[in-house]
């Protein structure tokens, strides 16, 4: 069995930067949800959150909510409270956590940050079902809830290749979400606003895409692990200039890095790449499980999911309509199967570690033969991780460390 030793990922500087502009953006949220004159608007988090922002809504996040529940390691004794009222301990565990955190009356965010007591109350719930239905029926308890009115995208699943069909048929159901969003935000659309807002989003998202690509470097600048961290601007502030302006100092910090071939784990002996959520409760023992075999994850899928390069000012809604359905969740496994191809091949992957979220079926990858048909193709061995985002009791600590060191050890073996 490899030896362990106590390996640390390195900080990164920036991530004061990043506290700071996270800080201000809940501070924001929850002084607009006080006040009687701006309006909140709860988002999916690959929804479109730039049309939102265009009509001058204050946006929440529930999926960076259900994260901070996973993150604090709150979640796993919330999930309960949603299973009473009848929401399963089989479906999504942001949804559970997030329900039951209400129901008790809890937040991280009162943690984290002194004076807020709640999370913001919407005046409206949008939902894009790109990702899975789990959203809808989320937003629409808490709609329910707060009696706000819920909107939602329907759209494709498993898309092998994005047509003309899809886009047309996703940037019509947004066009239609304008009247009534006008109504409730008492602001009228304005198409330059719009796409000031979706030039700074595809700025973000840029300038996180180049930050992810660094790690293409040996050694590696950062890990998979600083990026669930260092994701929040891209999901929470996307389409503000302070997403961009913190991504630019980010990203000159991890250049750097590169240039004195600095690698974000001590040695650097195996590149690993991380396939589906994170499991947020156990971020940091992860990280040093990683680190201690000498193992940087240094790319994965759940943090390139927020790079919408299709995202074109020229024409918003249909750039949107196509961004929001590119992505890796919406698409077939034929798809998913090419675009992992080339990240082990741009990332010089040595193995995979697909993480089974016994609550997330959406981002599970390893249930119909994927591991076994790209490692067939590829040469390249993966591991499976059985877990759950955010409930702990799905996860055994010690199974999952034998074997990721059983793992390292047989990709010793292949050196
Ligand atoms: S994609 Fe998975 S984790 Fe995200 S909201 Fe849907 S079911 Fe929950």
């Amino acid at each position: 069995m490899a030896e362990e030793k106590k390996s640390i990922r390195k900080k990164i500087m920036a991530s004061k930067e990043m506290k700071q502009i996270m800080a201000d953006y809940f501070y924001e949220l929850d002084s607009a949800a006080k006040s009687s004159n701006k309006k909140v608007a709860w988002c999916s988090s690959v929804g479109p959150a730039e049309i939102l922002r265009s009509l001058g809504f204050y946006v929440h996040f529930p999926e960076n909510h259900g994260a901070m529940l996973g993150a604090t390691r709150m979640a796993t004794d919330l999930i309960p409270y949603a299973n009473a009222i009848g929401y399963s301990p089989e479906i999504c565990s942001y949804l559970t956590s997030d329900v039951g955190a209400y129901l008790k009356k809890i937040t991280p965010l009162s943690r984290a940050y002194e004076g807020i007591e709640n999370i913001p109350k919407p005046d409206v719930l949008v939902f894009n079902t790109n990702q899975c239905r789990d959203v809808q029926d989320w937003f629409g308890w808490f709609a329910n809830e707060f009696n706000a009115p819920l909107i939602g995208v329907y759209t494709h699943r498993g898309v092998k290749d994005v047509a003309e069909m899809h886009v047309q048929s996703i940037a019509a159901q947004m066009q239609e979400m304008v009247e009534p969003l006008e109504k409730i935000s008492g602001n009228t659309f304005d198409m330059n606003e719009l796409k000031r807002v979706l030039s700074l989003s595809r700025e973000c998202s840029n300038l996180w895409k180049k930050v992810l690509d660094t790690a293409a470097a040996t050694p590696s600048p950062l890990t998979f692990f600083d990026g669930t961290i260092h994701m929040g601007p891209a999901v929470v502030l996307r389409g503000t200039q302070q997403a961009v302006d913190y991504y630019k100092i980010l990203l000159a910090e991890l250049e750097e890095r590169v240039k004195n071939h600095e690698g974000a784990v001590d040695d650097e002996r195996f590149r690993l790449y991380w396939e589906g959520m994170p499991i947020w409760g156990r971020l940091r023992d992860h990280s040093e499980l990683f680190a201690s075999q000498k193992a940087c994850v240094v790319a994965s899928t759940y943090c390139n999911s927020w790079i919408f390069s299709a995202f074109d000012d020229a024409e918003p809604f249909t750039s949107m309509a196509k961004a929001y359905t590119e992505l890796f969740i919406v698409r077939s496994d034929e798809t998913k199967e090419k675009y992992m191809k080339k990240m082990i091949d741009f990332f010089k992957i040595d193995g995979v570690v697909y993480h089974d979220a016994k609550t997330c079926p959406n981002n599970s990858n390893s249930r119909y033969g994927m591991p076994q048909r790209l490692e067939e193709e590829t040469g390249v061995p993966s591991l499976i991780i059985n877990g759950d985002l955010n409930d702990l009791r799905c996860l055994s600590d010690e199974q999952a460390k034998t074997n990721v060191e059983a793992f390292i050890e047989q990709l010793e073996e292949k050196k």
